[in-house]
């Protein structure tokens, strides 16, 4: 990590603090590791973001959106496979008492980028190899035990112990559990997406990195219910977007990121499932619309050791932040994995019929004992006998062929006459059958998405000989979308011209903020800094015309920094022309009534 990439990071936390983006929670009780308060200009941010997400991934796609509580029973969970598997490797320092994340000691001393992926007992091999110390005592970790630790909080639901229930480490499970309604809702016909947007939690052993890792985030997720064998992603609409991929293959050789349209992609096996490959193509789009900085992005393939347990092939969309890469979402192809088990641990039903084209006619062996020979033949365990021997006609019909066929129930074998067992292949006709459909996701953390877009937005320059940070976030997503301004505040009519475009602006639906304390100039950095694309500004010239319609205001671009003056009657129009990017302000210098300044 080079010093100039620590100082970005260094001042986009400090510029998130004092400016109110993000800070560390309850800090007037010394604040609690792994928890963040979004500001008023981060949780706009943040909205805006999330609205984003749901204009890509839900509207224009034509998916569900449901909101689902953040505790759930413990059942849920063993069925996920959470409670057994949801582990991280930790260390406790001997001396100063300290948890560390032992995959991340090693990350941290040596060339190895995923120490998640190697067996536990390795790591603590190389802790001792590498001769690592305790990051915050210094003391010798050598021969320490590395353990799993399970990263769920748990809590009680209701009075007592009687019920555990534990926040959801993934909002994923919400949807999930609830399929055998939502299939209702899609009329049954797959495909169909579900999303959520809301809370995880997870009680990650060493947070760190400002919003990087923290025990409670937001995460958007999209669970898109498939039929493995029928459906097919309009792959045709993003074939010839280019991925920056990062393969295992390549991981685990010499080769580095590759660039190959999604079709190459495929074609070259790269990426071995289209609905992955899909969603890779179309989240790039998204990704370059709220400003993500393509040259600082990639995507990354799991090694296989590294896989969630529920994961058949894993892609994640990684962003560079300070010197590292971060994963920012993963797209996991998660096959009927989480279906199956909750139908396996719950009553639900967590399949979709699914009607053949033409009735299919199909051959069902069965038998119809006799029971008047088996039961006094066999007193208690005849009904036992009756239903192995119609398991054994489906699983091997040709074991009725013989004058007896053997069954074994409790572990002790019975022969029975084959006359007796009246075994017989019936002809069925089958409109269709039940499934069970495969899983997609895409799962974006917004937290890293936030703190991604604000470090690659920052820069610094030099205006009219004074030191300036600006954050070129898109105008989507900026907190504010104009400020309006008296470019002086001790001259009454200007204060209340500027006051009554305000309230216009915001009759006309704008997010608009109101600044008029100290000058002008440090007025235009406080908003450069706070990524608000344009400043409006009523000045003495306003004040030559003295009807509204005929006023004229200056508009300054962020970005240029250049002013022009408009009318100010067509400011709504021209700023929502702005806003939908059918204008740019380039383009609005060269109308005849706009001048520059
Ligand atoms: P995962 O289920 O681990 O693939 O996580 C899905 C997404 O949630 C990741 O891509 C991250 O963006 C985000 N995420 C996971 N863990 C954390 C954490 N501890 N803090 C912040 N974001 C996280």
């Amino acid at each position: 990590m080079s010093e100039g990439e620590n100082t970005e990071l260094e001042a986009v936390a400090e510029l998130a603090k004092r400016r109110g983006f993000f800070f560390q929670s309850s800090g007037a009780y010394g604040g609690v590791s792994g928890f963040y308060t979004y500001g008023p200009e981060g949780a706009a941010l943040k909205r805006n973001l999330e609205d984003a997400w749901r204009d890509r991934f839900v509207t224009r796609e034509g998916h569900m959106e449901v909101s689902a509580p953040d505790v759930m029973p413990e059942p849920v969970f063993e069925a996920s496979g959470h409670l057994d598997g949801f582990d991280d490797m930790i260390l406790e320092c001997p001396e100063c008492g300290e948890s560390h994340r032992a995959d991340h000691l090693v990350e941290d001393n040596s060339d190895v980028e995923d120490a998640e992926a190697i067996p536990i007992e390795e790591v603590q091999e190389m802790i001792a190899d590498l001769g690592l110390t305790c990051p915050t005592c210094g003391a010798d970790l050598a021969g320490e035990p590395v353990e799993e630790f399970n990263l769920m909080f748990e809590t009680n639901i209701g009075p007592g112990s009687s019920q555990p229930g534990y926040l959801r480490p993934e909002t994923a499970q919400g949807i999930f559990v609830e399929f055998p309604r939502l299939k209702e809702y899609a009329r049954g016909q797959l495909p169909f997406g579900v999303a959520q947007v809301g809370n995880a939690y997870r009680n990650e052993i060493s947070p760190r990195r400002a919003l990087v890792r923290v025990r409670e985030f937001t995460q958007a997720e999209l669970e898109h219910f498939i039929d493995p064998e029928e459906d097919e992603p309009p792959i045709e609409r993003v074939a010839d977007v280019e991925l920056p991929l990062y393969s295992a293959e390549n991981q685990n050789g010499e080769g580095g990121i590759e660039y190959l349209t999604v079709r190459e992609a495929l074609d070259e096996d790269v990426v071995g499932s289209e609905w992955v490959a899909f969603y890779l193509g179309l989240a790039k789009g998204w990704y370059e619309r709220v400003g993500v900085d393509m040259d600082r992005f990639r995507y990354r393939q799991h090694l296989s050791g590294e896989r969630a347990h529920y994961a058949v092939d894993c892609w994640d969309a990684e962003a560079e932040l300070g010197g590292d890469w971060v994963e920012i979402t993963g797209f996991a192809y998660r096959s009927d994995y989480d279906l199956s088990k909750h139908a396996a641990h719950s009553d639900g039903d967590f399949t979709l019929f699914k009607q053949y084209d033409e009735p299919k006619t199909v051959e069902r062996p069965t038998v119809d004992p006799d029971m008047s020979v088996l039961g006094p033949e066999y007193g208690d365990v005849a009904g036992d006998i009756r239903e192995e021997l119609q398991l054994l006609a489906e699983r091997d019909p040709e074991a009725f062929e013989a004058d007896t066929v053997q069954v074994t129930v409790d572990g002790e074998e019975y022969g029975v006459d084959t006359d007796v067992a009246n075994f017989a292949v019936e002809e069925e006709t089958e409109a269709g059958e039940h499934i069970t459909p495969h899983v997609v996701e895409p799962s974006f953390g917004v937290g890293r998405l936030v703190y991604t877009v604000l470090t690659h937005a920052y820069g610094e320059d030099e205006v009219d000989g004074e030191r300036r940070s600006y954050l070129q976030v898109p105008t989507e997503l900026a907190p504010t979308f104009v400020c309006v301004a008296p470019l002086v505040s001790n001259d009454d009519p200007l204060v209340e011209r500027a006051e009554s475009v305000r309230e216009r602006l915001r009759e006309a639906g704008f997010e608009v903020d109101y600044d008029d304390s100290g000058s002008i100039g440090r007025r235009y950095r406080r908003q450069d800094e706070v990524g608000t694309p344009f400043c409006v500004t009523v000045d003495h010239e306003t004040l030559e015309r003295d009807d509204y319609d005929a006023e004229t205001v200056t508009l300054r671009d962020r970005d240029s920094t250049e002013q022009a003056r408009v009318p100010a009657a067509d400011l709504p129009e021209l700023l929502a022309d702005l806003q939908a990017g059918d204008a740019t302000f380039d383009a609005l210098l060269d109308r005849g009534d706009v001048h520059r300044v």
